[in-house]
């Protein structure tokens, strides 16, 4: 009976070094085995010419390197990347790249679908159907900063966790992906281009603050009253905003991390002043900023971006509180590729 074959990138880079020890040959090996796997995102043994070939076949016949595979590129007119990316098991994600004139900014997903169930998104409606591995989520990013050298002639410079899923739902592995981005071994990003865009997850938010990490924290609030945020958010009944406003503090006072708000206002759902006096109350909390993103349907009747007056509104509302603002158009909205879009439709 054959064995099936060990995910070589499911090793620590001392479980290598013991890997080889075990082989009769150098801990070094692991060392330079790491360096392809990660800092050269090598996609077959064959391609690490410093090691031997008798050494690449027993890698062979005892490993695989389960890379993504983006099947499908779509470019919006405005620049924007779409990748659809086929997992070893063949399950498929998306990931983005969006342009702007100073940055280029990668938005990955880290789960097959997700667990929670907002009504406005359109990965809600493929339901979780797994988390991805650290691996896949580094690949993501190795891929959209291949096209951004390759298109837009300089490296990736900012990444979101904004694709398919909810981070801290897949959180050991969102941060083990982190930590290989950021290691001078991997891509050697610095975490403050790193943005973990959460739908408000207490425990998590303080285990995160906890670890003392160094990326940045969005929320996407969507509203600060509990009952609108649960009927477009129904998770919100188990987690309620005064558990997520905690949290929140908590975090800041461990990290001193200024908390981004995403934010859309809905016509009919949110879009009455006193939701914008609810969000500065809601902002008091902890120093933040507001992020109003365009809404862009997903082919229900439910929601509809508000009208332009609510946006003035709510602009007007939030800067006389002093609370900084910014409204945001949506990118690739003609690929699907815009926040809550990403739903393999392609
Ligand atoms: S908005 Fe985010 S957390 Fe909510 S269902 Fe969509 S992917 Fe999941």
């Amino acid at each position: 009976m054959q064995t099936k074959k060990k995910d070589i990138r499911a090793l620590t880079k001392d479980q290598l070094r013991d890997f080889f020890v075990s082989q009769g040959d150098k801990a070094f090996r692991g060392n330079q085995v790491y360096e392809w796997l990660w800092g050269k995102a090598a996609y077959s043994f064959e391609e690490m010419t410093n090691i031997s070939k008798e050494t690449r076949q027993m890698l062979e016949d005892n490993f695989v390197i389960n890379h993504i595979k983006v099947d499908q590129m779509q470019r919006s007119s405005d620049g924007t990347i779409k990748n659809a990316v086929r997992l070893h098991d063949d399950l498929i994600v998306e990931s983005v790249l969006i342009p702007t004139d100073t940055r280029t900014t990668a938005c990955v997903s880290s789960q097959v679908g997700c667990s929670l169930d907002c009504k406005f998104c359109a990965t809600a409606k493929l339901k979780r159907m797994r988390n991805l591995n650290p691996d896949e989520i580094y690949d993501q990013v190795v891929a959209i900063d291949n096209e951004s050298r390759l298109y837009f002639d300089r490296p990736l410079s900012n990444i979101v966790f904004m694709g398919m899923g909810e981070p801290l739902m897949n959180y050991n592995n969102v941060l083990a992906a982190i930590e290989k981005i950021t290691s001078p071994e991997g891509l050697g990003m610095s975490p403050r281009r790193i943005t973990v865009s959460t739908s408000g997850v207490p425990k998590m938010i303080k285990k995160m603050a906890d670890t003392e990490v160094k990326f940045k924290l969005a929320v996407s609030l969507h509203s600060a009253i509990d009952e609108v945020r649960t009927s477009i958010m129904p998770f919100n009944a188990t987690f309620p905003l005064a558990d997520l406003r905690e949290a929140l503090q908590y975090w800041y006072s461990k990290t001193k991390s200024r908390i981004t708000y995403e934010y859309v206002v809905w016509r009919g759902v949110n879009d009455k002043p006193k939701d914008a006096e609810a969000l500065v109350q809601f902002c008091k909390f902890a120093p933040s900023k507001v992020n109003i993103i365009e809404y862009n349907p997903i082919g229900d009747e439910m929601f509809h971006q508000a009208d332009s007056a609510a946006l003035d509104m709510y602009r007007e509302i939030l800067e006389r509180n002093g609370i900084t603002v910014t409204v945001r158009r949506s990118r690739g909205k003609d690929i699907d590729a815009a926040c809550g879009q990403l739903a393999n439709k392609s």
